[in-house]
């Protein structure tokens, strides 16, 4: 059975057709999927019901349905997302004043492995598909409260997206497209451990998209410790994260987590300053958001806010600009890929360290 959503234009206008249906039909079952995010054809009230009846013979709309929600008092909202073969994935909505931000995944799990990261303990299970991506924001849609519209997209949740552009840059173009979810390039974040290669592809695709660098370490020793399987070198990431700035006049966010004593010394914010300190960026220091199997096993710490003001004022001094990250749901299993973590039933003992 193929999935409406992963399919594009083309696509939907070809397998109308081949239902009995006329272009201007594809045009509005499109619309019906990504505007108004309708979950059978039998919404799809201006197309003949023998239409409707055709394509649902051969096509879902939809993968992913909501599988749980976790909500916190600060009024942000974990979405676990259920697929069709059983794979789960996460998708947190933040709403902070007037602005309401989404986070998506882009992977079942996570290759990279990052020591301290829940979506990375189990390795990565699979790709999501283009259609896979793009709904969460129509999930995300469909619990928002009343007067609430997403207005930024971050893709932070699970996995690498710089390992599945197959999917996500149309997923991204779906998410962009007037036509449906209509939400501006510049409100759309990608974050990437570190691919240079693949960074160059993603600056090579239309439109232009913020892009987010998780460096944590200026020091390549230090940044291997905490990436395990990175292979490109701190000043190859710095240095294809600035092309990607020079072709599209994009400022690079870089991220830190912050974790006590391990990259939250002097010394760390001194590199970082001597490495980033010329170039047009902002830091986003994130404060480690513990992972109870992960914090067991290896005696990683979220550092003191005193430390982090203290890292912060660092940087500042030395002529970066610097944002720190707020605790938000924090009452729940906050950090991405734990709500998902809890699902699976925890880490195996042994399974980091
Ligand atoms: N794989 C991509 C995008 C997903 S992770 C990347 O690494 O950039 C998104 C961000 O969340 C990254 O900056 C990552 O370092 C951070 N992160 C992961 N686990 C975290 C945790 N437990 N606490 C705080 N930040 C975390
Ligand atoms: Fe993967 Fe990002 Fe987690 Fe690292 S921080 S394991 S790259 S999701």
């Amino acid at each position: 059975m193929r999935v409406l959503s992963d399919l594009t234009d083309d696509e939907v206008t070809a397998a109308v057709a081949a239902a009995g249906g006329k272009p201007f039909q594809a045009k509005q079952v499109l619309h019906w999927l990504w505007k108004h995010g309708v979950t059978d054809f039998a919404q799809m009230r201006n197309v003949p019901g023998k239409l409707q009846q055709a394509l649902a013979a051969g096509h879902a709309l939809r993968h992913g349905t909501i599988g749980k929600i976790d909500a916190a008092e600060d009024g942000t909202q974990k979405l676990l997302v259920a697929l069709r073969d059983g794979e789960t994935v996460e998708c947190v909505i933040i709403p902070e004043g007037e602005r309401t931000t989404l986070c998506i995944s882009s992977q079942v799990g996570c290759p990279v492995g990052c020591v301290f990261c829940a979506s990375g303990m189990f390795g990565v299970r699979r790709n999501l598909s283009a259609g896979e991506i793009a709904e969460q924001v129509l999930l995300a849609k469909s619990v928002l409260p009343e007067g609430r519209r997403l207005t930024n997209l971050v893709v932070m949740g699970m996995g690498e997206p710089m390992l599945n552009l197959d999917a996500l840059l149309p997923a991204l173009q779906r998410i962009h497209d007037g036509a449906g979810i209509d939400m501006g390039a510049r409100r759309i974040t990608v974050s990437t451990s570190g691919y240079p290669r693949q960074m160059e592809r993603f600056a090579a695709a239309d439109p232009s998209y913020n892009l987010a660098v998780s460096l944590h370490a200026a020091e390549d020793t230090l940044r291997k410790q905490l990436v395990p399987t990175a292979t490109a070198t701190v000043a190859e990431i710095v240095a294809a994260a600035h092309r990607y700035f020079g072709q599209k006049g994009r400022e690079v966010t870089y991220e830190v987590v912050l974790l006590d004593g391990k990259n939250d010394r002097p010394q760390d914010a001194v590199a970082l300053v001597e490495t980033l300190g010329s170039l047009p960026c902002t830091v986003n220091l994130i404060p480690w958001n513990p992972v109870e199997e992960i914090a067991t096993a290896t005696g990683l710490r979220r550092p003191h806010s005193h430390r982090v003001d203290d890292f912060a004022d660092l940087l500042r001094r030395g002529g970066l600009k610097v944002t720190v990250r707020r605790q938000r749901g924090a009452d729940r299993s906050a950090a991405c890929g734990q709500l998902r973590l809890r699902q699976l039933g925890g880490a195996p003992a042994g399974a980091r360290g």
